[in-house]
């Protein structure tokens, strides 16, 4: 077997990058070690920011979510129970994000794929690369007990933070940067009504909240656990009880409260491999980096990511240069680094840390006061909460 590229992880990144390089005439094959309908059914990523919505938009795969998806023009937050508003749209000339959930985002990509001819092997087991720092690479899986081989001349490795493509690079020629945090995310969806029309993202003396939501009817809400909660520890009266004293009494009065039909609790990181490329593999999205979701930057820089990696090689492939692919990684993790150190800050203003003295407890409530009272900080959380620019200057002037 041969073709141009082959694309290892078939989630967003993978999924957008097999879509975009067969639009443009590049041959491409999607491995997959789960099937469809596990991919399709995690329930991850909410908040999509204008440069995924374009480029889903360009690829022709936005209808349903410009149906469905929901604009959402700011949102609010709330510290020790008293709320003010992050004027998105109006502190940076009308930029907005949407809601619709990765779950959706999967379907569309998925649902699409097979009229155009894209090919996915779902259930690829053994995933293997070989040879990636020579001008033939291959890759090999094994599938209902048989062995495949197919010879490619680039590799994108888009099979997440466990996945086997960084895992391929040598230890010696790449750096690694990370921080665990010492608590995690117990999430929730329920089929209620969302409390606020806007995302509320609460710091409180108890911990971290966020009001989220997937559609007008159906709420996504988070609560800070410690890292080992037990889940049986948490049924939904106590997790309702604790987003109303976390979120405070606006929000609270407005809750409807239902039983959940997910719950599970993620833990939270800051991961960066740079660089993200080693010979013919190039990485992408969670493969080279973790976020924590408290910037909802994950999806959204796996978007980008594959972005930049199918420029440079539409570029290769039209050109036969390799400059644009030399400049990948350099590329991608200028816009990395900035949403990592986005995500690190707000996940340190709104979370409180098993070591916090009331010194820290008295700084974020500081810094909280100055965001309502600074059009200039707020204007920076916006801009970064939106998305900052692919490349080059922000284009806005703030009001
Ligand atoms: C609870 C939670 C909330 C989040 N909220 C947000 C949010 O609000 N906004 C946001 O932007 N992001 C959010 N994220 C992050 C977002 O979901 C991820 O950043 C996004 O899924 C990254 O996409 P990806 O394609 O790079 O990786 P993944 O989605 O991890 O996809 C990788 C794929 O590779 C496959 N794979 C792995 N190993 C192999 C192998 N050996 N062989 C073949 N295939 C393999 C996996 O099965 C998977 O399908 C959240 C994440 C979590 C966990």
């Amino acid at each position: 077997m041969k073709t141009q590229v082959a694309i290892i992880g078939a989630g967003p990144a993978g999924m957008m990058l097999a879509h975009m390089l067969k639009r443009a005439g590049i041959d491409c094959l999607v491995l997959e070690r789960r099937d469809r309908a596990y991919v399709e059914g995690r329930v991850r990523a909410g908040v999509l920011e204008q440069t995924t919505v374009s480029i889903l938009e360009n690829l022709g795969l936005a209808d349903r979510l410009k149906r469905e998806g929901l604009p959402h023009d700011g949102f609010s937050i709330s510290c020790d129970g008293k709320q003010f508003r992050i004027d998105l749209a109006g502190l940076t000339s009308g930029s907005r994000v949407t809601v619709y959930g990765q779950q959706e985002v999967m379907k569309d990509l998925f649902d699409a794929a097979p009229a155009r001819g894209l090919d996915v092997v779902f259930d690829a087991e053994n995933v293997a690369l070989h040879d990636i720092d020579s001008s033939s690479p291959s890759v090999s899986w094994t599938k209902d007990g048989r062995s495949h081989r197919v010879a490619c001349a680039f590799i994108a490795g888009c099979d997440g933070y466990h996945g086997v493509s960084r895992a391929a690079i040598p230890a010696t020629v790449i750096s690694e940067h990370e921080k665990a945090y010492p608590f995690g995310w117990l999430g929730i969806l329920a089929e209620v009504p969302p409390c606020s029309h806007e995302l509320i993202y609460a710091s409180h003396e108890r911990g971290f909240a966020l009001a989220s939501m997937r559609s007008q009817s159906r709420s996504r809400y988070y609560i800070q656990v410690g890292l080992d909660e037990d889940i049986e520890a948490w049924p939904d009266d106590r997790v309702w009880d604790e987003l109303a004293a976390r979120l405070g009494p606006d929000a609270d009065a407005h809750m409807k409260r239902g039983p959940s039909f997910e719950k599970s609790v993620a833990p939270l990181r800051s991961y960066v491999c740079e660089p993200m490329r080693y010979g013919r593999l190039f990485l992408a999205g969670d493969a080279a980096h973790i976020v924590p979701p408290t910037g909802a930057k994950g999806l959204n820089l796996a978007s980008s990511d594959v972005l930049f990696l199918a420029e440079a090689l539409i570029t290769h492939n039209k050109t036969g240069s390799t400059s644009a692919l030399d400049e990948y990684s350099q590329r991608a993790l200028a816009r990395v680094w900035k949403a990592e150190r986005f995500s690190w800050w707000f996940t340190h203003l709104t979370h409180r840390f098993p070591t916090s003295t009331s010194l820290e407890r008295k700084l974020q409530i500081a810094e909280m006061d100055y965001l309502a009272g600074s059009v200039a900080a707020r204007t920076a959380l916006a801009e970064n909460y939106v998305g900052l620019p692919l490349a080059g200057e922000l284009h806005h002037r703030p009001r």
